[in-house]
């Protein structure tokens, strides 16, 4: 059948386990024909990644630490070996020490904020430079981040200034390549329980308040954000670059749910 990523390489950075977002676009991009390669940070997790890769059909699944610059040009060098070009790469890379996503913004620690920002600001822009030497047709880049960008949100901490970072970069990346007909986009999604999520204070309660409040009084799934994630992926958004898509059940939008009010 003709899926609209048919003909399609790409790069899925960011597969822990099947819970994983990353995992959902690669479930998706599979449906719509896509080829692809995996990277993962780290032995343990590999063991993971390659029988989720190979159940669909890939086999090439390479090691990268994204703190590491070294690691990401072997990454490119592999791939630049194996198919020259590129047409797609999905980022969906963060870390912080879950000791700061809990408690006060304020009291973040500097080590912890510079590392926090390596891992998930800059590795994108690091990976874009890449890309970019392998996108001689153009391409599309995604990254994935969280409203806890543009509005405080619980215990999200440093990991929304680092977000308010990335989208960011994504504008001055959309800008900067777009001459190259490479486009830059994010993804927001709402809360999903993953491995990463898993070390934000009180996530449960975050899950419950979105499922109750979004217009469509759900939370979403990997498989909605994998959907969504095929429209910024293929030539259906040929003409969007450095948007934010939230994919979040449309949580983003409500001011106030109303309620049966109580007597005032
Ligand atoms: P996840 O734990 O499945 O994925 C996070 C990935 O980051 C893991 O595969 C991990 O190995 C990788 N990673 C961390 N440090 C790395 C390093 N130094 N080098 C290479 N890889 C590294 O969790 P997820 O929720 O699927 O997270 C994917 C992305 O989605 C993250 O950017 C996250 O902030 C974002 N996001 C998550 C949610 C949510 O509620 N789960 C909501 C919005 C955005």
């Amino acid at each position: 059948s003709k899926g609209i990523m048919d003909g399609k390489r790409g790069l899925i950075m960011g597969v822990a386990n099947k819970q994983s977002i990353a995992w959902g676009i690669a479930q998706a991009c599979h449906e719509q024909g896509a080829e692809m390669a995996f990277s993962y940070q780290g032995e343990a997790l590999g063991k993971r990644v390659l029988p989720l890769a190979e159940s669909i059909g890939c086999d090439t699944v390479l090691e990268c630490d994204v703190t590491n610059a070294e690691s990401i040009d072997a990454l490119f060098a592999a791939l630049e070996k194996k198919w020259g070009k590129l047409d797609f790469v999905v980022h969906a890379i963060g870390f912080s020490d879950k000791n700061e996503l809990r408690g006060r913004y304020v009291d973040t620690s500097a080590e912890n904020f510079r590392m926090t920002m390596d891992i998930s600001v800059y590795s994108f822009t690091a990976i874009a430079q890449r890309a970019e030497k392998m996108m001689p047709d153009g391409g599309s880049l995604l990254t994935l981040t969280y409203y806890g960008a543009e509005m405080v949100m619980p215990h999200y901490n440093v990991m929304g200034i680092a977000k308010a970072g990335l989208e960011a970069s994504v504008k001055y990346m959309a800008m900067d390549l777009g001459p190259k007909n490479i486009r830059v986009n994010a993804l927001s999604a709402g809360p999903i329980k993953t491995l990463a999520a898993s070390g934000i204070g009180d996530f449960r309660y975050i899950l419950k308040w979105n499922e109750l409040n979004s217009p469509l009084r759900r939370n979403v799934s990997t498989a909605d954000v994998g959907k969504s994630a095929m429209y910024l992926l293929s030539d259906l958004s040929s003409g969007v670059t450095g948007e934010n898509l939230h994919v979040d059940a449309g949580y983003h939008v409500v001011g106030m749910k109303a309620e049966d009010a109580p007597d005032i």
